[in-house]
């Protein structure tokens, strides 16, 4: 019988890839979505996908959606997701992020689910004194996004930890998640975009105005801030032997999940030119309040312990995936 999984913020950009992987890999999935950022298409035409339109907040019909779909286990990517946005409104973060997480490991509780995936962040380590970020640097958010997330991680630590628990969990903390599905018609579509590389097509495109690039005297190599950038593939990979691995072995984990190369914004800016032939209008900014300098991930644990391994780790290759779906939507789902 396949297993079914309960993929909560399914709809979204993450989310919509892990969906049709999970698929790929034979397992039946509900998503449960509020639509409230995502978009319906993004799972549209795939076999063994449902969809409940609902809030992660609302317990009722997490319970009515557990006992219908009888889910293994839950993947959890609903957030709010905007650094900025979290600084002027925490609440908020904390009604969404912490709020939805506690919901739903309410509902898990009430109707014996014992295991989650959940979307973790680089965000959670703030400015770290070190380049490279294993998973036991030291946390240190430095706002509400990051705070939300790291309280998250702590909660499900706790809540496995309890004596009448039989939660397990795993934490992936992306780096930079980038690029769009080989195949599928589905890519990133964010309202308001803050990203690079999706700014970057856009201002190539003539869509999104010129690039801004925020702050380029950084003590890096160029001056400009260095991402590690891993492919939506990648992540989603990890998702799937991630789910495997906790249930396997009936164990928790946390994991970082990067390709373990920087790239600065001069590097995107450098790849975007040579992958699409065009030029990418930019102009310097100031920095970006709370922007670190560098952010690259050692991946080493999920390499081991989960047989990971990024395929795409050249900026080259990203791109050209991010390219084919902006050309392709360069309105996004709209399109
Ligand atoms: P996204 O906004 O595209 O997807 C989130 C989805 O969750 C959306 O479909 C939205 O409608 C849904 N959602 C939000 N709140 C909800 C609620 N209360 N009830 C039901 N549905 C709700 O975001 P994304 O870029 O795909 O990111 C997914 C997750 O990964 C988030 O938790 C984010 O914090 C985390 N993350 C993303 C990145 C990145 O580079 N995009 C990096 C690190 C971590
Ligand atoms: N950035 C930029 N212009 C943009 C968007 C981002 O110069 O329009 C820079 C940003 O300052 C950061 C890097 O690109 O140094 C990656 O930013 P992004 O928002 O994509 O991811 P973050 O690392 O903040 O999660």
């Amino acid at each position: 019988d396949q297993q079914t999984i309960l993929v909560a913020g399914g709809a979204g950009y993450i989310g919509s890839h892990v969906v049709a992987d999970l698929v790929e890999n034979k397992y039946n999935v509900v998503v449960y979505d509020s639509l409230y950022k995502g978009h319906k298409q993004s799972i549209v035409g795939l076999k063994n996908v449902a969809f409940v339109k609902g809030d992660v907040r609302d317990g009722d019909l997490l319970d009515k959606t557990f006992k219908r779909f009888e889910p293994v286990a839950v993947m959890h990517f609903c957030a709010d997701s905007l650094v900025g946005e979290s600084v002027i409104d925490p609440l908020k973060y904390y009604d969404n992020n912490v709020g939805g997480a506690i919901s739903l490991l309410q509902a898990m509780g009430r109707n014996g689910v014992d295991y989650i995936v959940f979307s973790s962040t680089a965000a959670i380590f703030g400015d770290p004194e070190v380049d490279i970020i294993s998973e036991d640097t030291p946390k240190a958010p430095k706002n509400p996004y990051g705070e939300t997330k790291l309280a998250i991680e702590r909660m499900l630590h706790w809540a496995s930890e309890s004596p009448s628990s039989t939660l397990k969990y795993v934490a992936l903390r992306y780096f930079n998640a980038a690029g769009a599905h080989p195949t599928r018609d589905i890519g990133e579509d964010h309202s308001p975009e803050t990203h690079l590389i999706p700014n970057v097509m856009k201002a190539i495109q003539g869509s999104g105005g010129r690039l801004k690039v925020f702050g380029n005297d950084y003590q890096t190599p160029d001056g400009t801030c260095v991402r590690d950038y891993i492919h939506v593939m990648d992540l989603s990979q990890a998702h799937v032997k991630a789910l495997a691995w906790m249930i396997h072995n009936d164990l928790s984990g946390q994991f970082n999940l990067g390709n373990g190369n920087g790239f600065s914004v001069m590097d995107v800016i450098g790849s975007a030119k040579t992958v699409t032939q065009r030029e990418v209008p930019y102009d310097l900014a100031p920095r970006r309040a709370g922007d670190p300098p560098t952010l690259v991930a050692n991946s080493v644990k999920a390499k081991s312990v989960l047989g990971w391994r990024p395929e795409h780790d050249s900026m080259d290759d990203i791109i050209a995936s991010a390219w084919r779906w902006h050309q392709a939507h360069p309105a996004g789902y709209k399109d």
